[in-house]
Order: C-alpha cells, then structure tokens, then sequence
C-alpha cells in the first residue's frame, strides 16, 4: 500500500527459532478522532501455512484494540493467520474476520505468532496508517441457489446430513460465508458446521441457515500451535495463544461447560497433528477430515484406542473444505463440501440443540458423501446389533468390538440388513463399510454394553 505513504506507526522486531509457536503482543498507541485504521505486515523468506513446506517462515497476525488481551477479551478485533498481509478497520465496516467498530483511543496491540521460523530467522515490520480513507470494497453478488439435491437418496426417518467443518474468507477459504452455505445446500446437506479459524465474525455472515438452506451450527476451529478444536454451539472466541497442555484442556472444557460440543479435529500427521497427548475434555474426535486416503487411519485410530479404553467419545468427519471458486492446491483439504457427510438423528423437527445432542451422544454416522452409502447400527435388546446399510454394494462391512473384528461379511444389495450375535462381555460394538482397495466408506459410532 505504497500509495499510503509514509504510515503512522511502524513496528519492527526479528524472531529467531528458539521463539517458534510462541505469540508475542506488540503494543501501539492510537489517538483519540481515530475512525479507520489499515494494517499491512512483511516479512522474509514467506512460505505458506502448509505443515508439508518448511524451511522459511509463516507469521500469522491477530489484532486486539485499547479493551485489553486478556483470555476472552472483548479487545479481541480479529485472528487472520497468514492469510492476509493487510486490513482494514473502519467504524463501518472491516476486512473479514476483523469486526468493524469504533477505533478507541488507548493501547492496543498487534498479536504476532511465529508459526514457522526459517533457519536465518524472520525479520518482520508492521505498518499502521490512522484514516488512511480507504473505501469498502463493493460486495460481490450472491450465487444463485440451486435444488440439485433433489434426486438424493432418502436418510431414515429423524436423520439428517451434514457438514462439520469448513472455511471462509473469514479465515483462509475463498468464499462468503453465504455462497458456503448455498454450495451446501446444493450439495443436499440440511446442516453445516461453520468454523473458520479463531474467529466467530463469520457466523453474523452467516445467519440461522433454514427457509430451505442448511441449518447453521455456529462455530470456531480453536488454532492453536499444538493442534486445532472444533466447537460448535458457541459465538465467542476461545483462547488459542497458549500451547501448555493443561491450559488446552480447561479451556475445551470451559467451551463445553458453556455449552457447546467441542471436537479434537484431524489427530494425524500433517493434520496439523494434536500435540496434546491424553488430555480430556472433548465430546468428539473428527476421526475422517478431507479425502479418507489423508492418513485418516491414525485419526481413526486416536479415536478408537480411547473407546477401547472406555471413554465415550463420539466420532464426527469433516471436510475441511476451503475453496469453492478454485481447485485447492493443500490435497489435505476436501475439493468439495459434504465429504465426507456426517448424519445425525435430530428428530422430525431438527434444531441447532437436537444436532448437537445427537452428536454429543453419538448418535451419528459419517460416510462419503451426502450420497451415502448410509449405515445405521441398532441393538435389538437381545444381544444382536442389527445393521443396515444402503447405498453399499460390494463393499465389506465389519462390526468391530474392543477385542477387533467381531464379523466381517460383503455387503450385495442396495439394501442390506443384518443381524450380528455380540459375544458375551463386549464393552462395545461399531459398524464400518470398506470398498475393496481398503478405504473406509462409511463407519457408525460405538453401541455401548448396557444398549447391546
Ligand atoms: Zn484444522
């Protein structure tokens, strides 16, 4: 933004390695009249966010105002990673997550996070201009709804499909929250997820979801340098600058205290990977993020050695969905929303509060696509788990217990059911669909003991 000239303030410091994954809060004064303030950031030797590229730096920046950096503060103004090398802030309006608001006079601080720091370290300058008079960018049309999902096959009654995680311009995705929301509502999903990074700004874009768009579960993926957490149900900013394992864990169960249904996502190398051990706190593992091939074995099984060790932890997926306009360069990410879906038994009438019951109580699947196959695991009272799967012609469908494969047969109908003597003394039961190159297609979460 040379055409700024000179800025009003100019902040400069260099990190070296030993100060990687370590945020810093750089202060800055801002006098009083101020009503729009841009910020522009460099840096060297700039590599993406990535966890595969190494060898140069990523700093993310985040911005609090004159309200304070505390946990929770209401300073917070916005987290926009690496993404961005600048933003604005006006009384009116912000560059996306940034809110908008008044600009008050006071200290306030730049939040720089040394993500990655190449070997000879990173220099880096920030640059604040005090009503430099940029004008608001013109807002883009609205993409056309589309009912494509008509001819979807049909879930049982009381189930309903949906996507848990997926981003956008609010964080590192390339599209408006409602262009998100319309592409799932194409796609036939009835809810999503909506959790870009360490903001909550995009759930206002958002709006409830419904009146023939999916249901709008508002969320957050809480990004922190040891691993990211979904919560959903929840509009408030959660603390994502600490790294110490315990304080990761109190603040997941404070978000679950408050009332929503917290997730570790994508426990896999190069997930980025969670970092934080054996910690508790969590309702639910995304044990499937983006393409199943992604190493979404490990993930699966962080997930099941925690159920083989009685922890009742349900298994949700997510596509990890970030570009809508054009072909994701990061292969970690799904190409398209809704896969892999999760489906929820959320009643006739379905809420925000009956989806995230369902899912805090596992009673919920995850599979390909919004297009099935559709797996459901039911106890019959007597001792058998009665399965049904549709949609899964050809593929293997296997009942899983603590002790591992308690049945395993090939699935050769459209519609299929079975019904699986459960030995004596199983703790727990799961289902899962493998096609014939080994891929997982579809799995359910576990039916526990006193149900069998
Ligand atoms: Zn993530």
């Amino acid at each position: 933004m040379s055409e700024l000239g000179e800025p009003d303030r100019l902040l400069r410091g260099h990190f070296d390695r030993a100060q990687e994954r370590r945020y810093v809060h750089i202060p800055f004064d801002v006098p009083r009249g101020v009503r729009q303030l841009h910020v522009a950031y460099e840096y060297n030797d700039r590599i993406p966010a990535d966890p595969l590229v190494t060898g140069g730096n990523t700093l993310d920046i985040g911005l609090f105002d004159e309200g304070g950096i505390d946990e929770g503060s209401p300073g917070f103004r916005g987290w926009s990673g690496s993404e961005k090398l600048e933003f604005t802030i006006d009384e009116q309006w912000a560059t996306p997550p940034y809110a908008p608001g008044p600009i008050g006079a006071g200290t306030w601080h730049v939040l720089l996070g040394p993500y990655k720091v190449a070997p000879r370290g990173c220099d880096w300058a920030v640059r604040l201009w005090f009503d430099p008079g940029i004008t608001e960018p013109s807002p883009l049309p609205p993409s056309a709804r589309s009912n494509s999902a008509a001819s979807l096959p049909r879930a049982r009654g009381g189930w309903i499909r949906g996507d848990l995680h997926c981003h956008t311009v609010y964080s590192d995705g390339d599209s408006l929250p409602r262009d998100v929301l319309v592409a799932a509502g194409a796609a036939g999903l009835e809810f999503l997820g909506v959790t870009d990074h360490n903001s909550v700004r995009h759930q206002l874009a958002y709006g409830t979801g419904g009146d023939g768009l999916p249901i709008v579960l508002p969320g957050i993926e809480v990004t922190t340098y040891g691993g990211h957490w979904n919560a959903w149900g929840t509009d408030r900013w959660w603390e994502f600058r600490e790294t110490e394992a315990p304080v990761v864990a109190a603040t997941m169960r404070d978000a679950a205290a408050s009332g929503a249904v917290v997730s570790v996502n994508h426990p896999k190398p190069f997930g980025p990977a969670w970092d934080y051990g054996d910690i508790a706190g969590f309702h639910a593992v995304e044990i499937w993020n983006g393409p199943w091939p992604r190493l979404n074995t490990v993930a699966l099984a962080f997930w099941e050695e925690r159920l083989r060790r009685g922890e009742r932890i349900a298994a949700v997926g997510g596509s990890d969905t970030h570009q809508l306009k054009t072909p994701d360069p990061d292969a970690r990410h799904s190409p398209r929303i809704g896969a892999p879906t999760t489906w929820v038994e959320a009643g006739p009438r379905p809420t925000v509060a009956a989806i995230l019951a369902a899912i805090r109580e596992g009673r919920a699947f995850v599979s390909a696509s919004p297009r099935g196959p559709q797996l459901y695991l039911d106890p019959d009272g007597a001792g058998r788990a009665c399965v049904e799967a549709r949609g899964a012609t050809g593929c293997a469908l296997l009942l899983i217990s603590e002790a591992g494969v308690v049945d395993a047969s090939t699935i050769d109908a459209d519609a299929a059911s079975r019904s699986i003597a459960i030995p004596a003394g199983t703790h727990y039961v799961r289902a899962q669909l493998v096609d014939r190159t080994g891929d997982v297609r579809a799995l359910t979460n576990a039916l526990w003991a006193e149900r069998l």
